[in-house]
């Protein structure tokens, strides 16, 4: 008799006492976790992967980046591997479903095919990606895999390099063996990350599901003025040449026009630095760190001209001069169509209402989608709240969520679903 693949689902109890195990490795008194990568939580929660794959009889293997893989070898001899999961690390003081609900669906999936005996086409892998925050070097896991992590950000991480360096030995790997873990071309047939919104788009549409469609570029820039010192107090205010009112100028001035010209997308600014920064002195110098973010590259160009106009009219309003740096631009990526037509019609077939849309925020599945065909699923976030210890999605959403992976997981494997 051929098993009805279309009718198998994740066993919700097992997947909710993982959950919950996860959830008390790191946890904060607020309800919250702080597992930033490589702290001792973090460490904890890479065991607690390893052991949860052993516990349903299959072993994991950690590669130069610190990666963990469990490999369930359903698929055929010398089968690709179809790769499921996301990241165990948190922001400082962040959520219990940020990359843990990723993770232990994707372990869920492999233990439900695993205890069914179904034999696929690929083989499927659960991944839990190291330092997607960025503690260090932001998606430095996944990028490591993908052999696209340029060493120069290994070399230059957020905090100390020998801070960094300590870290990456208590997972025992090295600034070397991080480039080790590139894949060999054709070991993945694809990748599905199973991610909270994080925003309240599908929560405005009642949906259950949301089908990502790419994840959004960003563009990072200071923007220097320079004007003059001068007494506070003595210097009339048509004479002065005062930094701190064109910075002010370009925030405000940025924010009117991208509400304007684009509108559903944001451009931030992170911090103003004024100098000398006295209560008494005009201000010479002020920086303004900036960044926005869109969907496709046209968008950004434009964004980024309309912005420098902006500095540019700041700066000839309050007769200051202007200089600009790019600190960082990361390119808007594609998720594959066949992986968000796979995601799709798992979601129908359950009766889930869905909505196609774009990533605000950065993934591991963006540094996979550049070596294999890579499809996201969101589920909705309680108020969209995330980074933060009030990060919530409903246990039934989170069950949904993972049977969209499994059943989307199924039909690219190639189980027959009837
Ligand atoms: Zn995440």
């Amino acid at each position: 008799m051929e098993f009805a693949a279309s009718e198998l689902r994740i066993d919700s109890r097992r997947m909710k006492k993982d959950f919950e195990e996860l959830s008390r490795i790191g946890a904060t008194d607020d309800g919250g976790i702080h597992r930033p990568a490589f702290s001792q939580a973090h460490l904890q929660a890479r065991d607690w992967f390893v052991q949860r794959a052993a516990r349903m009889g299959i072993e994991s293997r950690v590669d130069g980046a610190g990666n963990h893989q469990a490999v369930l070898p359903c698929g055929k001899t010398g089968a690709a591997r179809l790769m499921l999961g996301s990241h165990l690390d948190s922001v400082p003081f962040g959520g219990r479903f940020d990359g843990a609900l990723g993770v232990v669906a994707a372990l869920e999936v492999l233990e439900t095919v695993k205890e069914n005996g179904i034999s696929l086409d690929l083989d499927l892998c659960a991944v839990d990606f190291t330092d997607e925050e960025g503690a260090f070097v932001g998606l430095m896991g996944s990028r490591a895999l993908s052999g696209r992590l340029p060493r120069q950000e290994v070399d230059h991480p957020s905090g100390s390099s020998d801070e960094f360096h300590r870290a990456l030995a208590r997972a025992g790997i090295s600034p070397e063996s991080i480039f080790s873990a590139a894949a060999a071309t054709g070991t993945f047939a694809g990748y599905l990350e199973l991610h909270v919104e994080q925003g309240t788009r599908l929560k405005d549409a009642g949906a259950d599901i949301g089908v990502v469609t790419g994840i959004v570029g960003i563009r990072n820039f200071r923007f220097n003025f320079n004007g003059r010192a001068d007494h506070a107090g003595t210097t009339p205010m048509d004479r002065r040449r005062d930094a701190g009112l064109g910075a002010c100028s370009l925030v405000l001035q940025a924010r009117q026009r991208f509400m304007q010209n684009f509108p559903g997308c944001v451009v931030t600014a992170g911090n103003i630095d004024f100098r000398p920064g006295a209560f008494n002195v005009v201000t010479q110098t002020a920086s303004v760190n900036l960044e926005f973010r869109a969907d496709d590259i046209q968008t950004l160009d434009a964004m980024e001209t309309a912005v420098y106009e902006e500095a540019g009219k700041a700066a000839d309003d309050f007769g200051l001069d202007l200089t600009i740096e790019t600190l960082e631009r990361t390119v808007p990526v594609h998720l594959d169509d066949s992986m968000q037509k796979a995601l799709t019609s798992a979601t129908e077939k359950l009766g889930l209402f869905e909505i196609h849309l774009p990533s605000g925020a950065g993934h591991d599945a963006q540094a996979m989608a550049l070596i294999c065909p890579a499809g996201m699923i969101f589920v909705p976030s309680e108020n969209g709240a995330s980074h933060s210890c009030r990060e919530f999605t409903r246990w039934q959403d989170c069950v949904s969520g993972a049977n969209v992976l499994l059943q989307a997981a199924l039909s690219l494997a190639g189980a027959r679903i009837f």
